[in-house]
């Protein structure tokens, strides 16, 4: 069999299954399998597939079949600059939350050097991409899962910023470190009626852990929020990322806890997603 058939095979047998890209995916489970650029594929056609190739190939694309994310059977996902190592112990990174490092360089002038925490770092992708962005910053990340501690500090040393995150397995109501200038976070806030109409990739396959912020939505907003007032320097700033309808009930919670909200912005699809607010005493 060469490339242009296992990829037709591919490509078939996962349109079948009513997977979304079939000819992306196949061309990419290749690419992963015998190690080659989509392009060198395309150009050598009629070049043979080595038998374990093959046996390999039938694997990944058996995953696919079953909606695993193509990040999670790559192994890796890009996210604003950079490419970030992904399984199933992590959230994928998402565009969506791009918005968030948008908007926090906006408030981080490129040569101060602030000490920002994250809650709930999951790959990483945030306090790495964030701090790529401003080197002279310093941070802390904590998440109560040990592996996705693991994968973040992978992510780390993979865009060479170990020595400048901390790396924290631990539950945000045990931690109680202060004088943070910043404290970036993107929550687990989906409601339980919203996490059970999820697609399929992302109900079965992404860890809950990351998904579900409780009956409401705003278990783990509110940790956020209340950890933050504590956890701050005054007029130190939380910013965070929140569910298309979470907009008003934030504003609430904010409020009550002290907080002066700067701005609530908006994703691509127009949907409020990304909370900027002030700790004001
Ligand atoms: N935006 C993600 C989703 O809809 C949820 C991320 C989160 O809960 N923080 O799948």
């Amino acid at each position: 069999m060469n490339y242009q058939e296992i990829l037709r095979r591919g490509e078939s047998f996962l349109k079948k299954n009513k997977i979304k890209n079939p000819f992306l995916d196949s061309e990419l489970i290749l690419s992963k399998v015998i190690n080659k650029k989509r392009e060198e594929i395309l150009l050598n056609a009629s070049t043979k597939v080595k038998n374990t190739d093959i046996k390999k190939f039938n694997k990944y694309i058996l995953r696919r079949r079953q909606k695993e994310p193509m990040a999670y059977i790559l192994g890796y996902k890009h996210f604003w600059k950079y490419k970030f190592l992904t399984n199933k112990s992590v959230l994928i990174p998402r565009p969506d939350t791009e918005l968030v490092i948008e908007e926090t360089l906006k408030y981080l002038p490129i040569n101060n050097s602030k000490k920002i925490l994250d809650i709930g770092t999951g790959s990483g992708c945030i306090i790495v991409s964030l701090l790529k962005e401003r080197p002279k910053c310093i941070a802390t990340a904590i998440d109560l899962s040990k592996k996705a501690i693991n994968v973040a500090k992978s992510n780390a040393k993979l865009h060479q910023l170990e020595n400048k995150i901390n790396f924290i397995n631990i539950d945000i109501d045990k931690y109680n470190s202060y004088n943070y200038d910043l404290i970036i976070s993107n929550p687990p806030y989906i409601n339980s009626v919203e996490l059970s109409r999820l697609d399929d990739d992302v109900i079965i396959h992404e860890p809950k852990s990351a998904l579900s912020g409780g009956l409401d939505g705003f278990k783990e907003i509110k940790k956020v929020i209340k950890k933050s007032k504590k956890l701050l320097k005054i007029n130190g700033k939380l910013i965070f990322e929140i569910g298309e309808r979470q907009k008003y009930r934030c504003l609430e919670i904010l409020y009550k806890n002290g907080f002066f909200v700067n701005k609530i912005s908006k994703d691509l699809s127009g949907k409020d997603r990304c909370v900027i607010s002030t700790k004001l005493k």
